[in-house]
């Protein structure tokens, strides 16, 4: 017998390149451009060698509370994580653990089959109707888990709460993961249903609508019980798993809610303009409330622009799979990001003519 038939051999998720030379326009992991809130470089700027030494507070217990305070719910009913992957990680870990097959849409995020393998958690991949719509009718079939983002990532489709509930309504034996990654940039949280749904999980990250990509902060919120659940797995892994710089950090984010609110109102600006410049181009896309547009040109194939693109120092996402391979998921960046890729779009454009 070989070592390597012991071994829990998996394929892995390939995030999204970091380019290592600064020239480049970076749209394809969907990074706020802008800096996060004032106080927190401030802040950061204080701390001392103890923050370095000290093992931090195994229950990140003052940004909990913040948290909580922030959402109106009770600090028991959230959980924080390092990202939103560490916290996604351990709630398939904890909740789904039965020999039925867990549920999400077929174009995705593409961490969640990954780690269905990881874990040996089988499931199905329910197709997304043809304008990208999610249909509550796959989720109502035996499951042993649902999961989704919304607004949906890469598409940026937000499916409104109703349709949520629907899902939620016909699931209580299951837990239901709604993944808000994107939820700040326009669409509404279906954290109001906590209070109606005890088998629901809401998890929402700062890396995109707080700028903290690089603290990896994450958290979950939900029933007392659910959440509770969630902490013994974690407990059962790692204690420490959140640094202190990013427990002290994340605090101070959740304190400047101008700040927050101003960045997401000018993303959502430059995003609805960005719209407008696509189609003169002729690109088409589903109607995105993310920060990030996911477009198909009329002509020219999606891997072809990611090349002509990337040539220019200009990153965006591709992926080359059935029905998605001739879109592009763009981050918006600032607008001057956005100029230069207009820039560069219409010269691909042209020179394809
Ligand atoms: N969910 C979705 C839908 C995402 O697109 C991402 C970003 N890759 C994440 C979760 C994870 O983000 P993070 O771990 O930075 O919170």
């Amino acid at each position: 017998m070989s070592w390597e038939e012991n071994i829990r051999q998996v394929d892995p998720y390939i995030p999204g390149e970091q380019p290592k030379n600064t020239g480049v326009i970076k749209l394809n992991t969907n990074e706020n451009p802008y800096p996060p809130a004032p106080g927190v470089e401030r802040l950061l700027a204080e701390f001392d060698e103890a923050s370095l030494r000290l093992y931090p507070d195994p229950d990140s217990e003052e940004l909990t509370k913040i948290l909580a305070e922030y959402y109106g719910i009770l600090p028991t009913q959230v959980f924080v994580g390092v990202g939103s992957d560490d916290v996604l990680a351990m709630a398939f870990l904890t909740f789904f653990n039965s020999n039925r097959p867990i549920l999400f849409p077929d174009i995705t995020y593409s961490f969640y089959d990954v780690w269905a393998d990881l874990y040996r958690i089988p499931y199905k991949a329910c197709s997304l109707d043809e304008e990208f719509r999610l249909r509550a009718a796959d989720y109502k079939q035996e499951n042993g888990g649902i999961v989704f983002p919304n607004p949906n990532a890469p598409t940026g489709v937000f499916e409104p709460v109703e349709l949520v509930e629907e899902i939620l309504k016909a699931n209580p034996g299951v837990v239901v993961i709604v993944d808000e990654a994107y939820i700040d940039f326009g669409g509404t949280s279906c954290l109001p249903l906590l209070s109606k749904y005890e088998n629901l999980l809401v998890v929402q990250t700062f890396s995109k609508s707080r700028s903290m990509a690089g603290m990896r902060i994450g958290f979950a919120m939900g029933n007392e019980k659910l959440i509770g659940y969630l902490k013994n797995v974690k407990f059962s892994f790692n204690s420490y798993t959140m640094n202190r710089t990013s427990q002290v950090l994340g605090v101070e984010a959740v304190k400047d809610d101008a700040y927050f609110k101003a960045c997401n109102a000018n993303i959502i600006e430059t995003r609805e303009w960005m719209k407008g410049k696509l189609r003169q181009l002729g690109f088409t896309f589903p109607d995105s409330k993310a920060n990030f547009i996911f477009a198909a040109h009329e002509s020219i194939p999606g891997k072809v622009l990611f090349e002509e693109l990337k040539s220019r120092s200009i990153f965006v996402r591709h992926w080359e799979r059935p029905r998605i391979a001739d879109y592009l998921r763009i981050t918006i960046g600032t607008k001057e990001q956005m100029d230069k890729l207009l820039l560069a779009l219409r010269e691909i454009v042209a020179a394809h003519q």
